[in-house]
């Protein structure tokens, strides 16, 4: 069956109104150039124009609202600086500014005086003097002749695009003039007729036609739902193929002894006792190591649900079957950590673990070097470092990444290659927890396991909002505990736009904090993003030694520092950081024996969501539930490490609203993979043909690249 028409594969030049211009400005900031293409552009909302107001009664809102009137008036006026079109429209009822500051050109050609049009947009109300800034215009005539529809599409878009007039109308316009041109023949049907059936799915071409120009709710809807279940469906499919391929083109080593060393450590020298999530995780990755298949598992824990003795033991493992292992950490603090806390563990062993990272420089990187092409040492932990291609192992059979979402897919996929005879097994360790569905969907191809218990005994940290005025009451608190004996950190937002500004901030916040904790008698940190790495590690020793009682930092210490001593976070501007990085800041803390709190300050006016930020850290320490409100608040392709790694690449689907969809588009791959493990048979083959055109949508994250 053929799957694309040829028609599909016009250009969109020759589309009658669109010419070669706007062709590749479509082109340049789309990176669409057919009529298939461009109709895969879906809207991602729909504006319901089915009331029309008067002019009288449209306020200053937050929403776009519809008008109708007669343009009196067309006048270009330059000011100082720039200029501006301003047209006046009148109904029976009053008057409405229409104010233009870009793409002048274009209007002024377009509209005519004393024509009727709808113009759509959001009302300003400046003392009783109404107006819209680049209102949506379209003639009364115009919109008769076409039948439009009271949803209207409207279509992600770039600035360029709309200076260049290429707005929601028109982009709809387009895809309704696509639409004339296509027979329903030009878009085959690509999911099995059952399941059309079984979920009483619409059509495809149907679908799409219905995404770009609905004519009523019941048909934005039934178009929805189609595209979204084949998006999903499509995906995870695409995911289960690949793991299963993975695994047939890819053997593993096969660690089945559990040995001397594996043995020899639980017995006698684990520091505490295992949580029962850390021994099925370990019975997990065990079993998957004896498999024969190479490994490659995502393993969730939250901050300081103890995944460091689960990665240890894992290496141990492999030294009972004859392999070096490595453990790569994204900066330097924290590989120099878990380089500590597994020497110190593994002090009564026999066994050599190094450290390698870009400050690890001349002999001594020799040396190293030199150790693990011959198989001297045994555990490897360090930086990305141990990626650069002098780095080579004598036979590196596990390679464990802690949080993974700092590593690329290209550099994952370098450690791939550390190894001859097969790749390592993989262990990605992450503290960005996601539900589990979701993992399942966006990391098609990983297996997962989740330490989802913290060690007994952990008090929650404490967790209160404060507002400026606060600030004495604050400082006062720092006092009482740091007299104590504990440790504080203090954190500033730094991002990248306003940098300099930041650094301000920061430097104040600084002051600030000397001037109330005068030196010799109290000691303080502070570490940012501009400091040259040794420098800032220097500071971060001083702190972690317990030299210094006050950390002042920005975000750089967000990732995995542990001072058990340390028993205060106070995070300034606290609005300005996501629910993500709020949980991982918050999660330095905690870490002993006290009782831990955390700060959250920020200044008075707080947007909605913000405060629902705030309010969800107070209300909760539990990682899955501040994922979950992190997902409802900013949509999960938002979520750190998706986004970055570019895995997750769905149009339309929210995997959060649609979790329904994702569940039966999953059982019903699963189903088909489960009787057909490649696509082989005949009844498959429109699904395999599909799959391959859609091509590298889903970028696997086993794959070598
Ligand atoms: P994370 O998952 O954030 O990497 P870590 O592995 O750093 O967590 O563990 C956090 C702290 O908890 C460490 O001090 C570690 O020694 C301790 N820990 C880990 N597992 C247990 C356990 N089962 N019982 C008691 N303490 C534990
Ligand atoms: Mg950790």
């Amino acid at each position: 069956m053929k799957l694309i028409s040829k028609k599909l594969n016009t250009p969109l030049a020759y589309l009658k109104g669109v010419g070669a211009q706007k062709a590749d400005m479509l082109q340049k900031e789309l990176g669409v150039s057919t009529f298939g293409q461009y109709l895969l552009q879906f809207p991602f909302r729909y504006e319901d124009r089915s009331t029309q107001y008067a002019i009288k009664d449209a306020q200053s809102e937050k929403v776009s609202i519809r008008l109708k009137g007669v343009i009196i008036s067309k006048e270009i006026i330059k000011g100082q600086r720039n200029r501006r079109m301003v047209c006046i429209m009148k109904d029976p009822s009053g008057f409405v500014e229409l104010i233009w500051f870009k793409g002048i050109a274009i209007m002024d050609r377009i509209i005519q005086v004393n024509t009727a049009y709808y113009a759509y947009g959001k009302v300003k109300n400046f003392k009783g003097k109404k107006s819209i800034v680049h209102p949506e215009l379209e003639s009364v005539a115009e919109a008769k002749s076409k039948l439009q529809s009271d949803f209207a599409p409207v279509y992600p878009s770039t600035e360029k695009l709309t200076n260049r007039g290429l707005d929601n109308r028109v982009r709809r316009n387009i895809a309704s003039m696509i639409l004339g041109e296509l027979h329903p023949n030009d878009i085959p049907e690509v999911l099995p007729s059952y399941l059309i059936k079984k979920y009483k799915l619409i059509s495809r071409f149907q679908a799409i036609k219905c995404m770009h120009l609905p004519n009523n709710e019941q048909e934005m809807q039934a178009a929805g739902r189609r595209i979204k279940f084949e998006e999903l469906f499509f995906f995870q499919l695409q995911a289960m193929l690949n793991k299963v391929e993975r695994q047939v083109k890819f053997k593993g080593f096969v660690f089945e002894k559990v040995g001397e060393h594996f043995n020899q450590f639980f017995k006698h020298h684990l520091p505490f006792e295992l949580t029962n999530a850390q021994k099925r995780v370990i019975k997990e990755i065990r079993a998957d190591l004896g498999k024969g298949n190479q490994m490659n598992r995502l393993l969730q824990g939250d901050v300081g649900s103890g995944k460091t003795i689960v990665s240890l033991l894992a290496c141990l493992l492999a030294i009972d079957n004859g392999f070096q292992s490595c453990i790569m950490a994204p900066t330097e603090i924290l590989a120099q950590q878990h380089y500590a806390s597994i020497g110190e563990s593994l002090k009564e062993m026999d066994l050599k673990v190094a450290f390698l990272s870009g400050s690890v420089k001349g002999k001594k990187r020799a040396t190293i070097l030199e150790e693990l092409a011959n198989g001297e040492i045994d555990i490897l932990i360090g930086t990305h470092a141990l990626i650069e291609d002098p780095v080579q192992f004598k036979n590196l059979g596990l390679a464990i990444t802690d949080e993974q979402h700092r590593f690329g897919v290209k550099q994952r996929s370098k450690l791939w290659r550390k190894s001859k005879v097969h790749p390592p097994h993989i262990l990605v360790m992450t503290a960005t927890p996601i539900p589990r569905t979701l993992a399942m969907t966006v990391y098609g191809d990983l297996d997962v396991s989740v330490i989802d218990e913290l060690p007994p005994g952990r008090k929650a940290v404490q967790t209160v909002h404060k507002t400026e005025a606060k600030r004495t009451e604050i400082l006062r608190f720092m006092k009482a505990e740091i007299d104590k004996g504990r440790q504080i950190y203090v954190v500033y937002p730094l991002i990248d736009e306003s940098e300099t500004l930041d650094l301000q901030d920061l430097n104040n916040g600084y002051e600030r904090i000397l001037d109330y904790f005068p030196r010799p008698h109290y000691q303080i940190s502070m570490v940012h993003g501009r400091m040259k790495p040794a420098d800032k590690d220097w500071e971060m020793q001083r702190f972690v030694k317990g030299e210094t009682n006050i950390m002042v930092a920005t975000t750089v210490i967000e990732v995995g520092v542990n001072v058990p001593n340390a028993s205060v976070m106070i995070i300034e501007n606290s609005e300005r950081f996501g629910l993500s990085q709020l949980h991982q800041l918050r999660g330095r803390v905690g870490r002993g024996a006290e009782q831990s709190y955390c700060i959250l300050a920020t200044g008075y006016k707080l947007s909605k969501e913000a405060k629902e930020r705030i309010a969800t850290m107070v209300r909760t320490t539990d990682g899955f539930e501040i994922a979950e409100a992190d997902m409802r608040l900013r949509g999960p392709g938002n979520i750190d490490g998706t986004q970055q790694s570019g895995v997750l690449d769905l149009a339309l689907v929210n995997l959060t609203k649609d979790q329904a969809i994702l569940n039966v588009a999953r059982q019903e791959a699963q189903h088909i993979i489960e009787l057909d493990p490649s696509l082989t048979t005949e009844k498959n083959a429109t699904l395999k043909e599909y799959i391959l055109r859609l091509g590298p949508r889903f970028k696997s994250w086993g794959k070598i690249s």
